[in-house]
């Protein structure tokens, strides 16, 4: 690798020296780490898992390939989308309900899609409306000088205060909480526009954009292409403690002892887990604000494998509900396998066969659950967070500071992003952000 230099200390830790150090081998970490190399740069990625793709995970469970983390991609996203043309990657569309199922009243309630999006519209057609006034560039989401206005709001006060029937105003905002994968008390107006912002204020489009496509061959296909399409060296269960920062550049040291300098770094990490590393000197007071405050989501994703093949269904529930989602995806050998999400992952453990099986009953108590499959994101050591979303006030409070380079400590990632933030096209789109920022930085 061009660039890249070992020194032998001789001592039993080895100090080395990239021009750039990337921490995390997600979408960010990878995009980041191939448009340096492409640019001449000695790029190490430091990954602390043994595997890339960091909140997305393409595994075996259940009798086939399931994502544990991020599925659904669109030509709506345009980075996703160019990265899947760049690398010939197939897509094949998730399948359609035959009929949805919601509570509402206490009660299920079980109609067309027609129908359902029928109860939504007024509320979701205001909302979409106002996305437009707010954020009229999706891509510039600070944009508009008087932002917090609405940035004070969450999910359920915006609903909360429109002249809405009560089933549509219950079943509304558990739509919100499940995309939020948080309550609807938790989760940022500003956030939920900016969703239906970035789809051209279409909430249709937004529904189709966030669950209506997924890659043949998993994301994993997708993160492996990146990653063999660099000259950057990857490692992987290399966990970074600490970053240092000296001599117009920065000496970043990992859990085992190694130290590694570089001219610039790029740290992807999800926000809640941000304080896991050492900063010196520390991170600006409205970074380390944002880390301890944390994002909305916390919920889980579940498959649930099911006896027999069923027409597909979608099931929507309110933020009470252990699960506020569940829709069917796939057939294995007669069974029917679907995919849950809920809001609350300390109330409900993804991988709980009983518990993930009683919270299905809310909607159908006709369907025997064969076995469960899941990763708690929530409690895991690297991600600490599902998809990033923000809670009230989080837009105007912290986004700018959080993007902002920290003298040569870069941020990229998906809960830094501009356009669809919270999605794998927030990733990449951050990761070629930082890469532009450090490649346009002048060489110490
Ligand atoms: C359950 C779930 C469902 C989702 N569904 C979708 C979806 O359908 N569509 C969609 O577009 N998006 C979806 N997302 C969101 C999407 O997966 C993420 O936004 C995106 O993958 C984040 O990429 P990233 O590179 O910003 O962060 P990450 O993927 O989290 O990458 C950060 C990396 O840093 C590593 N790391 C952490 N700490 C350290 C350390 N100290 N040292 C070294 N490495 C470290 C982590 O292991 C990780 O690999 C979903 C996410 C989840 C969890």
């Amino acid at each position: 690798m061009l660039g890249r230099r070992t020194v032998d200390t001789g001592s039993c830790f080895v100090v080395e020296s990239y021009d750039v150090v990337i921490v995390g081998a997600g979408f960010a970490g990878l995009v980041a780490a191939r448009e340096l190399s492409r640019r001449g740069r000695s790029t190490v990625v430091l990954e602390a898992r043994d595997r890339i793709g960091g909140r997305t995970w393409t595994d075996e469970r259940l009798g086939r390939r399931l994502e544990m983390g991020g599925t659904w991609v669109h030509w709506a996203q345009p980075h996703t989308w160019s990265e899947i043309t760049r690398y010939g990657l197939a897509v094949e569309p998730s399948p359609t309900s035959e009929s949805v199922h919601w509570i509402a009243g206490g009660e299920v309630h079980r109609g067309s899609s027609e129908e359902f999006d029928a109860l939504i519209a007024p509320g979701m057609d205001r909302l979409a409306a106002d996305s437009r006034h707010w954020f009229p560039q999706p891509y510039e989401p600070l944009r508009r000088p008087d932002l917090d206005r609405i940035d004070a709001l969450s999910v359920a006060d915006y609903f909360a205060g429109l002249d809405l029937a009560p089933a549509a105003r219950e079943v509304i905002t558990g739509v919100w909480a499940e995309h939020f994968n948080a309550p609807a008390a938790v989760s940022g107006l500003s956030q939920a526009m900016r969703w239906c912002a970035a789809a051209s204020g279409d909430w249709r489009l937004l529904h189709e954009a966030t669950s209506g496509c997924r890659l043949s061959a998993g994301t994993a296909a997708l993160a492996s292409a990146i990653a063999t399409d660099t000259a950057a060296d990857l490692r992987l269960g290399t966990r970074v403690v600490g970053v240092a920062q000296q001599d117009g550049g920065a000496v970043v040291t990992t859990a085992d002892g190694n130290r590694i300098t570089a001219k610039r770094v790029i740290c992807t990490l999800p926000l809640n887990v941000l304080d896991t590393i050492d900063f010196q000197p520390a991170l600006p007071a409205a970074k380390r604000s944002a880390a301890t405050e944390r994002t909305a989501s916390q919920g889980l994703k579940t498959w649930i494998r099911v006896r027999g093949e069923i027409p597909p269904f979608t099931a929507y529930a309110p933020d009470t509900h252990p699960l506020t989602f569940a829709r069917t995806e796939y057939t294995v050998d007669g069974d029917t396998v679907l995919v849950a999400f809920g809001t609350r992952a300390a109330d409900l453990d993804p991988t709980d066969k009983a518990g993930v099986a009683q919270a299905l009953r809310a909607w159908r108590d006709d369907l025997k659950v064969v076995d469960v499959a899941g990763h708690n994101w929530m409690t895991d050591e690297f991600s600490r967070e599902t998809w990033p979303m923000q809670r009230p006030g989080q837009l105007t409070a912290y986004l700018a500071a959080l993007q902002r380079p920290h003298g040569c400590v870069h941020f990229a990632g998906s809960d830094v992003a501009n356009g669809w933030a919270g999605f794998i096209d927030g990733a990449i789109e951050s990761g070629l952000t930082a890469a532009a920022q450090v490649t346009a930085a002048p060489r110490p």
